[in-house]
């Protein structure tokens, strides 16, 4: 395969969305010689990515994306988003592909498979117009082998002569710290084949993460590795948390203290102390769906004891949201009907405006559904992705028996007007602005680690003045154990966290 300079110079990525953007915008900003220029179907999605207005919220991406988008005095711009596909594909000497890999219901009915059309579309549209070599580089999340379909495809209908080299480079940012994450990796993951034209495919990339990755923290390794250990990372991560909250339940049975086990745990060197916070349940695009794709994979490789392992990780997750839910219905009396109830935060989590599979989704379903009057507070989440993720919900208003959920929920722009008259607060995102507790001075990893930004900079809630609005008794639900409940206690509250014994 031959890149028309010996090395990479131009790049395009298929995919403008919370990987797509920020990824390419952080090898733009490190590499300035290269062109980057990242594509996709959705003019919407383009003209925001070029406006000051950008498509996702992430702390510090503003900056880096114009910065490189935009050029300074002493650099020119390098960082483009368009939706001609096919002219950035083809002035590429390397194609990201970075297409949204979801979650289908399998024909065969064997479970939840990845819905894989968008990276085949992808792919078929590199082949067809690729007038030159092209490294094809998987960056979405993908089943074990799918570089194998792409290989086909690419050699049956690209031009004569026109060679393509494909690599798996999974994407291990997480939502809220994309940038500091893409920025300090822990590490970057290139898989190859085994071969002289794979190997060089895979040093070609390395050289341009090189641009700020330290090289030993770049590793490279069999395509199918690679492929399958994206797989088993978010496997790995879901099931600590599934892990954490099944121990919570016991917690909460028996009066132990599921963040006292935690750190009891964590504090082995051989367990570790992250990934181990009990809380709803876990959300995002990613965990759910990467599970249910191994557990696909598994089933369809015969091994159903495997794919049962894996399975019961998402299990555990929804029974956590249910057990939540249940909670929440015995402590106010059996009866919900009519009552405000406070819900804080619809994000999946802090510091991301991303609601995809957020736990908020499903417990609001099941408190309409037991018709209380639910007033949503947000401080990132835009109020019509609020609507749409409840109207997607189709059966929220059956389940309620009557009406549309706009007769079940509110939307408010701030903490106050959600809490008024509340009888109970429902914490679903451990945002900062809904902690009471004490600040904790950042360790010195943390205090090392570039933030490019702050996160979360609106001021803390003042729990008092919410206090005094409320209806009594007054019931606060903690979700994400972000509460000092004690000092709530004082303030006349009932307070019942993931884990811990409640007030009752
Ligand atoms: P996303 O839905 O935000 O973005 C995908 C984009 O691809 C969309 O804007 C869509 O319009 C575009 N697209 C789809 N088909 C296209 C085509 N044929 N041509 C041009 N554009 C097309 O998805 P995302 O969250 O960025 O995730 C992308 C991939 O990365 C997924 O496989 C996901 O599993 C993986 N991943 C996501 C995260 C995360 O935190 N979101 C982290 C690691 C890996």
């Amino acid at each position: 395969l031959s890149l028309p300079h010996g090395r990479v110079q131009n790049i395009c990525c298929i995919g403008a969305g919370y990987v797509g953007g920020p990824t390419c915008a952080v090898i733009a900003n490190k590499n300035p010689h290269l062109k980057v220029t990242v594509v996709d179907l959705s003019q919407p999605r383009i003209d925001a990515w070029n406006s000051p207005h950008l498509p996702i919220y992430e702390p510090g991406l503003q900056e880096i994306v114009e910065l490189a988008r935009d050029g300074s005095a002493d650099r020119k711009p390098n960082l483009f988003f368009s939706t001609d596909v096919d002219a950035a594909i083809a002035e590429a000497d390397l194609v990201f592909v970075s297409v949204n890999t979801p979650t289908k219901v399998s024909g065969t009915g064997a479970g939840f498979a990845s819905e894989l059309s968008y990276v085949e579309s992808a792919i078929r549209k590199i082949a067809e117009v690729a007038t030159t070599d092209k490294i094809v580089v998987e960056k979405s999340t993908v089943p074990v082998r799918t570089a194998d379909s792409m290989r086909e495809i690419l050699s049956a209908i690209g031009k004569p002569g026109v060679r393509f080299e494909v690599l798996s480079n999974p994407e291990f940012l997480a939502e809220g710290t994309a940038i500091p994450d893409l920025l300090t990796p822990d590490r970057i993951l290139i898989g190859s084949l085994v071969n002289e034209s794979g190997l060089s495919a895979a040093s070609a990339l390395a050289n341009v993460y090189a641009g700020w990755v330290p090289r030993d923290r770049i590793i490279t390794m069999n395509l199918w590795s690679s492929e399958l250990a994206k797989l088993a990372a978010n496997a790995l991560l879901a099931q600590r948390i599934s892990s954490i909250n099944a121990l919570s339940a016991i917690c909460e049975a028996t009066g132990a203290d599921v963040e006292e086990i935690a750190f009891a745990c964590g504090t082995d060197t051989r367990i570790g102390s992250k990934m181990l916070r009990a809380s709803v349940g876990f959300g995002g695009s990613c965990f759910k769906k990467d599970i249910l794709s191994l557990t696909y994979i598994s089933e369809t490789l015969h091994l159903p004891e495997v794919a049962a392992y894996w399975r019961s990780v998402v299990d555990i997750n929804e029974y956590q949201k249910d057990r939540f839910t249940n909670r929440i219905i015995t402590c106010l009396y059996n009866s919900l009907t009519n009552k405000k109830i406070a819900v804080l935060g619809f994000s999946y989590k802090k510091d991301t405006g991303d609601t995809r599979e957020s736990a908020a989704i499903s417990i609001i379903k099941n408190l309409a559904g037991e018709r209380a009057k639910i007033s949503i507070y947000d401080p990132k989440v835009e109020e019509r992705q609020i609507w749409q993720d409840l109207q997607g919900y189709g059966n929220v208003s059956s389940v309620a028996g009557a009406g549309s959920v706009k007769d079940f929920v509110t939307v408010e722009n701030n903490v106050y007007d959600a809490c008024a008259d509340a009888h109970a607060i429902i914490i679903l995102t451990e945002w900062d602005e809904f902690s009471n507790k004490a600040i904790a001075k950042p360790t010195a990893a943390q205090a090392n680690k570039p933030t490019n930004g702050h996160a979360s900079t609106n001021p803390r809630m003042d729990w008092s003045r919410v206090a005094d609005t409320m209806k009594r008794p007054m019931f606060v639900f903690d979700g994400r154990n972000v509460v000092d409940a004690r000092a709530l206690e004082e303030l006349g509250f009932r307070v019942e966290c993931i884990g811990k014994p409640g007030t009752n």
